[in-house]
């Protein structure tokens, strides 16, 4: 890979959205190879998918694409960065909402290693769209076609209505 410019994308992607697999789109097309790391842990709160099935998704709706891979991300970022020979770190940014946290990273990371990061802007008809919303969407029996990827929506939906059922019967 001498000479190649790879990039690492990092995310929850609990569950994967279109705004995720347009970011890689668009990331693939800069890059000559493109690492998406998914998160194992996060201070925010459990996940509603495992690791696996996060990284099953992001498989399959990348399969199309050449030069993607994706891996699970353990510990930090930058060091998963350096093991996979990553220049850049890719992330999107949906509005002024994000600035903040991604300001706050992006410098520490830099701080860290040198490694700069990229922000893609969504594109105006993602910016709304975020895992947190599918689950809230999915949760309540409602259709998130056009939100997740085509192939994804069944298993994203079964997923979330049997652990929004589960929830609330829990002794069942
Ligand atoms: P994290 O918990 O690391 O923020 P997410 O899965 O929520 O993980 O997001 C991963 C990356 O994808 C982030 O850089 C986020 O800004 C970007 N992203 C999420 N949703 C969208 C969207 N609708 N449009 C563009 N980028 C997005």
């Amino acid at each position: 890979m001498e000479g190649k410019k790879i990039a690492i994308f990092p995310g929850s992607f609990d569950p994967m959205t279109l705004g995720h697999l347009d970011l890689i789109e668009r990331g693939v097309r800069m890059y000559d190879r493109l690492v998406v790391a998914v998160v194992n842990n996060s201070g925010k709160r459990p996940f509603a998918f495992t690791l696996d099935e996060r990284i099953d998704m992001v498989r399959i709706a990348t399969q199309s694409l050449d030069n993607v891979e994706v891996i699970p991300l353990k510990g930090l970022l930058v060091d998963c960065a350096k093991k996979m020979s990553a220049d850049i770190i890719l992330r999107g940014l949906r509005g002024t909402n994000d600035f903040d946290y991604e300001y706050q990273m992006a410098a520490a990371n830099r701080e860290m290693t040198g490694i700069e990061t990229v922000f893609i802007c969504s594109a105006p008809k993602h910016s709304h769209l975020s895992s947190t919303l599918i689950r809230e969407i999915a949760s309540q029996g409602r259709s998130i076609g056009g939100f997740v990827p085509a192939v994804l929506e069944k298993e994203i939906m079964l997923r979330l209505q049997q652990a929004h059922q589960e929830a609330k019967e829990p002794h069942r």
